[in-house]
């Protein structure tokens, strides 16, 4: 953007300080013509964060070269931050489902632990893993098996609110932190997923409907000095169970 610090009526130096304000102009170079000898507002412009500027009497040569300097830079750090941010994903979720990935669960846990603990609120886990799901790869390819446990993060992902942690933490294996849940709602929030499973077929591939059904094992933090690795075995204890029970089920955790 090229603000003319001599127009009438309106104050550029006010246009140039509104435009480094503003979230979605924050970014974009802004260049200022000023008359010679007006140093104060020159310095003022360059205070605001003005990122280039030119005295008149105008060069052509040399506008279209600041310009152009201005828009190489911007591109540059633009791909920068595109780049950046694609790899902070990346190093969060999971490329299969686009869930947290186990790493993020990992790091992510404690903390939400400790802001519960702190606020003398509840938290609850889910771990869900897939029921005899080494017949669907064997049956049907490992391509219909990654399509199944795509489809499976879609519904789970409708399953909870958005405020929860859904993450992928293994091959056919999830996790789910419940913010503010005591066991019950774990409990009901568990039998939402396991229901929303179970009741529709899974297209693995074209023309191949599967029935697919998860178990399910809830554990919900418990005393001051409860960790994540703890709540995490002792639901990963209650999924072994539902598992031996029967599996297509939600089982609570004891503790
Ligand atoms: P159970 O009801 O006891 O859980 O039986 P299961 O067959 O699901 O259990 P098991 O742990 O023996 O098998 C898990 C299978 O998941 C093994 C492997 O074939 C499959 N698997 C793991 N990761 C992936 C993946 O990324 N894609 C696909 N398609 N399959 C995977
Ligand atoms: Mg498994
Ligand atoms: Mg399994």
């Amino acid at each position: 953007i090229i603000v003319n610090l001599d127009m009438e009526g309106v104050d550029g130096l006010r246009i140039c300080s509104q435009l480094k304000s503003m979230e979605q102009t924050r970014q974009t170079p802004v260049l200022i013509i000023v008359d010679p000898g007006d140093h104060q507002r020159l310095l003022r412009g360059l205070d605001i964060g003005v990122n280039d500027y030119l005295i008149r009497p105008l060069d052509r040569q040399e506008l279209l070269a600041r310009v152009s300097t201005q828009i190489r830079r911007h591109r540059y750090t633009e791909q920068l931050r595109t780049s950046l941010r694609t790899s902070m994903e990346m190093a969060i979720t999971d490329p299969l489902t686009g869930l947290y990935n186990r790493r993020y669960l990992e790091s992510h846990l404690s903390h939400l632990i400790t802001h519960a603990v702190n606020r003398g609120k509840l938290l609850s886990v889910l771990t869900l893993d897939v029921d005899f799901f080494k017949a669907v790869n064997d049956t049907h390819g490992h391509d219909a098996g990654d399509r199944v446990l795509q489809e499976l993060a879609a519904r789970l992902r409708a399953a909870v609110r958005s405020s929860d942690l859904a993450c992928r933490t293994g091959g056919e294996e999830f996790v789910v932190v419940l913010a503010e849940a005591d066991l019950p709602t774990a409990e009901t929030v568990g039998e939402r997923v396991r229901r929303m499973v179970a009741a529709k077929p899974f297209l693995a591939a074209p023309g191949c409907s599967l029935t697919i059904t998860i178990s399910l094992g809830a554990a919900s933090l418990a005393g001051l000095d409860d960790t994540a690795e703890d709540l995490l075995k002792r639901a990963d204890l209650a999924l072994y169970r539902a598992k031996r029970e029967g599996r297509n089920r939600v089982s609570l955790s004891a503790a």
